[in-house]
């Protein structure tokens, strides 16, 4: 929708006829919501709709929901939907989105499994938490497989709908993007929340009750029961479509494109989004961050290149933010694993602070770790995890990283203070100053 809307921006409908087809029946939501809408957060699914096929029909966007597209005819430039419906174009994007990881462990589809993907998936766990009740006396138990942000996320979103939440993960920390140290705080966090956490446990079965309802998961590791179990295992790209099209995908498995987000072999086809493949501004090799920033900035490239206006998709750092309870994570570029895979000589410094100055009655703790170029002192990587006003931090370590910046730089650059906001110097001051003090940037 982004790459419709802005090639809407730059061309009239006298020019440019522009069609989206959707299989499911909301376009522009909000997946991202979803954990907020379960926990209660938000009251509605239509508060997570940016934009109904309607409104983009006064602008001239013509959207078909529930149509499937099927087949791409590269050759003769038509797109073929589930019920035979053919789709002539000149120009177009993929933008098939992401597809979640699933092993192939016995009883994922049985009822009482869920994903969290589509807003569909939301309805799903709410209407089962609505409906459900855990054995006469106690509560219902909610069981997250997956430690990434979204399992996370709505771990907090069960326990906040009154549920007994465990999470199971075959990693042996939660949040693989951050580095151990910062990870075992966010798990502490979970532990202290009273969610249960059991790591290096691989699923090996979903457990179903005599009506073949999940009612627990075997791991490698011991057996949980569960009234409600949810998936958050990951995401690949959904390139099926594209595929079959016969479009190339890239080392990462999603569909490979250039900067314009055009696919190499079919410069009239665009990808952008989950799907697509980008690369990373950092270590220069190619990526896939499945996130909602990346999605809409490359449909944006995409509807400016097709509507005529050159633009180039600027590569990722992967800035992600999350929050556990009163607990806030963020973090950008490469964490340390990354740095090494891409062959860069780093250190890593962490420093321990306060959100707020120290006398603040809002001050919380709060843990600042930088990834460095050894010798040039180039920042590579940060992570950040602590209380309130935390999180948003990674913005200014983003910036930083994007621009080029040392830890000199960062150190010396000119960031506000006043004590309901951060001590006098900032934590991501003070974790740049570590390294620049040490000769090093
Ligand atoms: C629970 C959750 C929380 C998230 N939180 C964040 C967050 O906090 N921050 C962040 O940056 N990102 C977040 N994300 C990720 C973000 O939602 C995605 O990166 C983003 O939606 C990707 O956009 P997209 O357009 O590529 O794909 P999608 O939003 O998945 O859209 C793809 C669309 O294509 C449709 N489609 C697929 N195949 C076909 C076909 N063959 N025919 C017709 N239609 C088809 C699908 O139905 C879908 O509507 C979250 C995701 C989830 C699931």
């Amino acid at each position: 929708m982004s790459a419709a809307a802005q090639a809407r921006r730059l061309r009239d409908p006298a020019d440019l006829d522009i069609t989206v087809l959707e299989q499911g029946r909301d376009v522009s939501y909000s997946a991202c919501g979803i954990p907020y809408w379960v926990g209660g957060l938000v009251a509605g699914r239509d508060e997570l709709i940016a934009r109904t096929p309607a409104e983009f029909a006064a602008q001239d966007i013509t959207v078909h929901t529930g149509t499937r597209a099927v087949g791409i005819d590269l050759a003769g430039g038509v797109v073929v939907a589930e019920d035979g419906r053919r789709f002539g174009y000149d120009s177009l994007v993929i933008g098939t989105g992401g597809r979640p990881t699933r092993p192939p462990s016995p009883g994922l589809d049985a009822p009482g499994v869920f994903g969290v993907h589509r807003l569909d998936d939301g309805a799903a766990i709410r209407a089962a938490i609505d409906a459900g009740t855990g054995p006469a006396g106690r509560p219902m138990r909610g069981l997250v497989l997956g430690g990434g942000y979204i399992g996370l996320e709505m771990a907090e979103a069960l326990q906040a709908r009154g549920l007994e939440v465990t999470v199971v993960l075959a990693d042996p920390l939660p949040m693989q993007l951050l580095d151990a140290d910062m990870a075992a705080r966010v798990c502490g966090a979970l532990r202290e929340m009273g969610i249960a956490v059991h790591t290096d446990q691989a699923v090996r079965e979903v457990l179903l009750d005599v009506d073949g309802r999940a009612c627990g998961v075997r791991t490698d590791g011991g057996s949980y029961d569960a009234d409600l179990v949810v998936l958050g295992l990951g995401m690949g790209p959904e390139v099926a479509l594209a595929a079959d099209a016969g479009l190339a995908l890239g080392s990462t498995g999603a569909i490979d494109v250039d900067r314009s987000q055009r696919c190499r072999d079919h410069p009239e086809v665009f990808a952008a989004g989950d799907c697509a493949q980008t690369f990373h501004r950092v270590s220069g090799g190619v990526a896939h961050v499945p996130l909602g920033t990346h999605a809409n900035k490359q449909g944006r490239v995409a509807g400016s290149v097709l509507a005529g206006r050159p633009a180039r998709f600027a590569g990722i750092l992967g800035t992600a933010v999350t929050k556990v309870g009163g607990l806030e994570i963020g973090r950008t570029g490469l964490c340390t694993t990354q740095a090494e895979q891409a062959g860069f000589a780093y250190r890593a410094d962490t420093i321990e602070a306060t959100t707020r100055a120290g006398y603040h009655p809002d001050a919380e703790d709060v843990a600042v770790k930088v990834i460095t170029e050894q010798g040039s002192g180039q920042l590579l990587g940060a992570q950040i995890v602590g209380g309130q006003g935390a999180a948003k931090r990674i913005d200014v370590l983003a910036t930083a990283i994007w621009a080029g910046m040392t830890a000199e730089d960062l150190a010396g650059s000119d960031l506000s203070y006043a004590p309901p906001f951060s001590p006098v110097h900032d934590p991501v001051t003070v974790a740049a100053r570590v390294v620049s003090r040490t000769g090093q940037g």
